[in-house]
Formats: C-alpha cells, sequence, structure tokens
C-alpha cells in the first residue's frame, strides 16, 4: 500500500510520464463479500483507487495495466474516469508474428539467408513472448554450437524447443516402442495428406522431447486462417486419431500415445457441437460460452442436464466416425504406410518434402 502511494507521488512529480502495472489482477481482483477477504490486497486495491481519482484528466499521468484475466478484473476499477478504455491484445497473426520476429532477431546475428516469414508460418498461434524465446534459444543453439550466427535450422529447432520442449538425449525407447512411434506419427501425417484441405506436413520426428512427447508431427498452414468449415474441422479430429488408428491397423493393440490426440479431438468435437453450431438437431442455438477468451478460454455449458447427455453422446458419435475414418484411410494405404513408417524408423526425423515423395511414388 505504501508502495502505491510512493509510485503514485513520484508519477505526479514526473509528469509527463505513462504508469504501468503488469498483472494488474493480482491487485484488482473482484472484492467479495466474504468476511475473511485478503485485507492488504484489498487495501492496496482501495489506495489504488483513490489514487486513481486523485488524478485530473490533463495532468499528464497515463495508466496503464495489463491482464490475463479481464473478467476477474473489480469493476469498480474499469469505470469510466479509471481504467476506461480496453484494448484487446490477441495472439498475432502472420504478418503480426513476422513483424514481432524482426525486431527480437535485429537483437542478434543472424545468416543472411534467414527466412522469418518461414519460420513465423511454423510457428503459428505462438504469442509475442513464445516468439522473443524461439528467437533467443536460436542466439544459444548457435553459441553452443560455436557458430557466429544464428541459421535458419538454429530457428526451426528453437520453434520445437519452445513448443515442444528440449531433445532428451538419453532417453532410451525400446526397439518396440520406437516402431509403434513411428506408426503412429506416419499415421497423423498420412491421414493428413489422404483428406482434402489439411495443412501440409513440415516435419515428422520421433526423437523424444523433455516434454514427454515420445515424436510429433508438424504441419504448416500456407496463411492464416480465420474460418474453418465443418468438413475441415472434422478433417482434423480424423488427423488427430490417425496415430491411434496406425497402432490399431498394425499392431492390433493401443497405448497410452494418444492422451493429448485424444484430448485435442474431443474439444474439436465438442466445439463443432456446442459452441459452432455444427451439429444437426441443436441448430444455431449456444450450448456453451467462453466466460475467459484468454489462457486458453474455459467454457461454461448452459443447458439442461438431457441435453448434455446429448451432446456427450454427438461428441462420441463424432469422434468415432472420424476414427473409423482414419483407420479406414490407413488400411487402403497399407503399404504407404509399412514403407514411410520404416523410413521414419530408421531416420528419426524426416521433412514434409521426403514425406510427399515417398508417398507420391
Ligand atoms: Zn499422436
Amino acid at each position: 500500500m505504501k508502495n502505491t502511494v510512493i509510485t503514485f507521488k513520484q508519477a505526479k512529480e514526473k509528469a509527463p510520464c505513462i504508469v504501468f502495472i503488469d498483472e494488474i489482477d493480482a491487485i484488482g481482483k473482484k472484492r467479495d463479500n466474504q468476511l475473511s477477504t485478503n485485507d492488504e490486497r484489498e487495501q492496496t486495491l482501495n489506495q489504488l483507487l483513490t489514487e486513481m481519482d486523485g488524478f485530473e484528466g490533463n495532468n499528464g499521468v497515463i495508466i496503464l495495466a495489463a491482464t490475463n484475466r479481464p473478467e476477474s478484473l473489480d469493476p469498480a476499477l474499469t469505470r469510466p474516469g479509471r481504467f476506461d478504455r480496453r484494448v484487446p491484445v490477441e495472439l498475432p497473426d502472420l504478418a503480426g508474428r513476422e513483424a514481432i520476429l524482426r525486431v527480437h532477431a535485429k537483437k542478434i546475428k543472424v545468416a543472411p539467408d534467414v527466412d522469418l516469414a518461414k519460420i513465423a508460418r511454423m510457428a503459428s498461434g505462438a504469442s509475442g513472448a513464445e516468439l522473443a524465446n524461439i528467437v533467443n534459444e536460436a542466439a544459444l543453439r548457435a553459441v553452443r554450437d560455436g557458430r557466429a550466427s544464428a541459421t535458419q535450422a538454429d530457428l526451426e529447432e528453437s520453434i520445437e524447443v519452445v513448443i515442444a520442449g528440449y531433445q532428451k538425449k538419453n532417453s532410451i525407447l525400446t526397439t518396440r516402442e520406437k516402431l509403434i512411434v513411428s506408426y503412429h506419427e506416419i499415421g497423423h501425417a498420412l491421414v493428413a495428406a489422404k483428406q482434402t484441405n489439411s495443412a501440409p506436413v513440415q516435419k515428422i520426428t520421433i526423437i523424444p522431447r523433455t516434454s514427454g512427447a515420445l515424436g510429433y508431427t508438424m504441419q504448416v498452414e500456407d496463411g492464416n486462417h480465420y474460418l474453418m468449415s465443418r468438413e475441415e474441422i472434422e478433417n482434423k479430429i480424423a488427423t488427430f486419431t490417425g496415430g491411434r488408428a496406425a497402432e490399431e491397423v498394425v499392431f492390433h493393440s493401443v497405448t497410452t500415445g494418444a492422451s493429448n490426440d485424444i484430448e485435442q479431438a474431443t474439444k474439436l468435437a465438442r466445439a463443432m457441437i456446442t459452441r459452432y453450431g455444427m451439429s444437426d438437431n441443436f441448430d444455431m442455438v449456444a450450448l456453451e460460452t467462453v466466460t475467459n477468451q484468454y489462457l486458453g478460454g474455459d467454457a461454461s455449458l448452459a443447458c439442461s442436464a438431457e441435453t448434455q447427455a446429448e451432446i456427450d453422446r454427438q461428441v462420441v458419435d463424432l469422434v468415432k466416425k472420424q476414427h473409423a475414418k482414419a483407420v479406414r484411410i490407413l488400411q487402403e494405404n497399407r503399404p504407404k504406410l509399412d514403407e514411410l513408417a520404416k523410413f521414419l524408423y530408421e531416420k528419426e526425423t524426416i521433412t514434409g518434402e521426403e514425406f510427399m515423395e515417398i508417398l507420391n511414388q
């Protein structure tokens, strides 16, 4: 509380100036009416509100704050005269990612042939902080290898580090595990490639990561996608089930390796029904509302218990149908599945071009 007073006193002395408060939700959370409240935090908030009221419109102090949880802020904070303007900062799009990468790349030495546009395309969904991290990691990798500048390969490897964690150098998969992971990843890639409108495969690897992933398939969209058709989402679900489908087709048994795929496929299927109006009988009724568009978008159901049960049934049907489609695709392309899995098993990392070359032979 004392700090708040000092900060604002300094700000008035130093005007014109900007006071920036990061993670404002730490002190600006909604006050509740319970008896046992966090006294200190509440006092700080009250102090902040008082200080903000003490500013005239033209005394040259601008107060700026950032939060990932705008809905958790005390309404008193966002009232006119206090924080009266809201600027939503979404994840950067393709052009935005490239621009952000350019800013950070200026701070390190990069090789002249580095293609930041391609890096931006590969890092789809990355936040500004993650992009900064990617450039940092690339510089570290170059230094470790005793090179004078960061190369394209450094940057591409850094994307994987930021997304999937470091390569686990000494984790040992048994021969059989390695074979299963190879088939699993080729299963994803093959199902994606055999459907229309799938993002092209960029890279497939079975080198384990510190994040726990035993392998992964990286797909890269050509540009920005703001709208997805029903067919595209269904194809995406089929691609998520492709890994497990390959295990079933080849080994007639299943492993725990598909837990993340299952989560992703279920999330998409549920969203199709409850949020995108893509089911046959619920039409355009919102069954779910997103309460926090930041931080992954928590959603809450807004329907009766019977409807919930019906939604669950439809989610299962949807995933089952796409899973069956993936199995069919893999059975129809069994020779290619074997050939590609063998190739990945031997090389451990293959590029999208190598994958397509074998597929189209
Ligand atoms: Zn998988």
